[in-house]
């Protein structure tokens, strides 16, 4: 081993450390607001009780030590894997299965797929303590969990499956094309990953997502006429309203659109429905006014272009990523440091190492700006509901809704500016209420 080769590990582990430790800081940070903050903020006081407030501060809590003790898993794992050039012994097994399958070593796309395969469920096997936990102690012990053992296993080998099935051709191709090379050989790979993604977007809600969970058209009644209504005074192409069964899965709620093209659906949680629950006497969800207010909110987003900015965004940051790739994965160095004999150079490890190592720090700070990017189209979004007069039913809606999924109001600045893609409840209030003032000012 020579020294740059263990200086590229150091280098790529202190990167995940320094990492691990910001966040670490954060979560402690948030941890501390948990436990000291008791009182109820004023804009909350009609939401919440201190029954509601202190099971919101118990869940917060609870899912805050998970999230340490889980992260701590994570680097250490990837500490060892590193450390032991594990990347190196996984490539190696994965020829001698492809051997077994009569597949030859230099059939390099061949065994990458055994690789990716490999890979995907080591990753599923390591994490499963963790997707148990949370699923049938911490969601469970809040009563979020909806899940049956049976709907569990089925759901988590569907998945596992659907992401095999899709991943591997693309994964497939894409070394095709960096074989291929040429001069433009990163050009050609952007346009392939930007048509594959947009076909991937075209299909989810038509063909992927049925297959995890039943969508049924929201019947006739006032409701549907409320969304048609609103739906026609924008001008939104509005094929079908659904109702999907989220609360066989989870028992928060939500809303949003879907269809990149052409006519869009609109989407809505059978847990965002107002229903009283008989065993624990109360009523959750929200009113049909309520629900307009939310889908006002949706329609801000498809108003103000979003998605369409999101996709611009995703498609410059892939082409700086493939640019990176091209100008880094010729480097032996890269390969020698995770243990690979110097002339064996794969290119789907060239993918991992550039892209997910190297660039890491570059990841992290474009997902720090994109969270915030985000948090301002919420805010948009929200303006766009004012605008067409729904801030009572919004307000009231966003306040049932944190009841409804125990969410602790009060976040610590840096806690939110990190992981926040939604502002949080307070600041959307204080936001819909000057945005009101200002309406009624015009
Ligand atoms: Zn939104």
């Amino acid at each position: 081993m020579k020294f740059d080769e263990d200086l590229i590990v150091l280098l790529i582990l202190l990167f995940s450390w320094v990492e691990y430790l910001w966040e670490l800081y954060l979560s402690l940070r948030q941890l501390k607001i948990y436990k000291t903050n008791n009182t109820i903020p004023e804009d909350l006081k009609e939401m919440l009780n201190e029954e509601s407030f202190k099971k919101a501060r118990v869940y917060g809590i609870d899912k805050s030590r998970f999230k340490i003790i889980k992260e701590f898993y994570s680097i250490a794992l990837t500490s060892v894997i590193l450390y032991n050039r594990w990347i190196y012994v996984a490539w190696h097994k994965s020829e001698n299965i492809a051997a077994s399958l009569n597949i030859s070593p230099d059939r390099e796309i061949l065994v990458s797929c055994v690789f990716m395969t490999f890979v995907t469920l080591f990753n599923f096997v390591i994490n499963m303590p963790f997707t148990l936990y949370s699923i049938f102690v911490l969601e469970q012990k809040h009563g979020f969990n909806k899940q049956t053992a049976g709907f569990f296993i089925k759901d988590q080998i569907k998945s596992l499956v659907l992401s095999l099935v899709i991943t591997l051709p693309i994964i497939s191709i894409a070394i095709y094309i960096i074989m291929l090379g040429g001069n433009m050989f990163v050009v050609w790979l952007w346009l392939f990953t930007t048509v594959a993604t947009l076909i991937l977007l075209t299909i989810y809600p038509s063909v992927i997502a049925p297959l995890f969970d039943k969508f049924v058209p929201l019947p006739d009644g006032s409701l549907r006429k409320g969304i048609e209504n609103l739906a026609s005074r924008l001008n939104f192409p509005l094929s079908q309203v659904y109702i999907v069964e989220g609360s066989k899965r989870s028992a928060h709620s939500n809303a949003y659109f879907s269809g990149l093209f052409g006519a869009k659906r609109i989407v809505l949680f059978d847990t965002l429905l107002e229903k009283y629950d008989e065993e624990k006497r109360v009523t959750t969800g929200c009113t049909d006014n309520e629900i307009l207010g939310v889908l006002a909110h949706e329609l801000g987003h498809w108003s103000c272009s979003h998605i369409y900015k999101s996709i611009v965004l995703t498609e410059v940051n892939l082409l700086l990523l493939f640019t990176a790739f091209g100008l880094l994965f010729k480097y032996s160095m890269l390969y020698t440091a995770l243990g690979f004999p110097a002339g064996q150079e794969p290119i789907i490890i060239g993918l991992i190492v550039v892209l997910q190592m190297i660039l890491a720090p570059y990841n992290s700070i474009l997902s720090f700006f994109t969270t915030a990017l985000s948090r301002k189209f919420e805010f948009e979004a929200d303006n766009f509901a004012v605008s067409l007069s729904y801030p009572r039913e919004l307000r009231s809606a966003l306040l049932k809704l944190g009841k409804d999924n125990l969410d602790y109001p009060i976040y610590d600045k840096l806690y939110s500016a990190w992981y926040h893609s939604h502002p949080t409840l307070l600041h959307r209030i204080e936001n819909i209420r000057t945005q009101t003032a200002n309406e009624k000012k015009e």
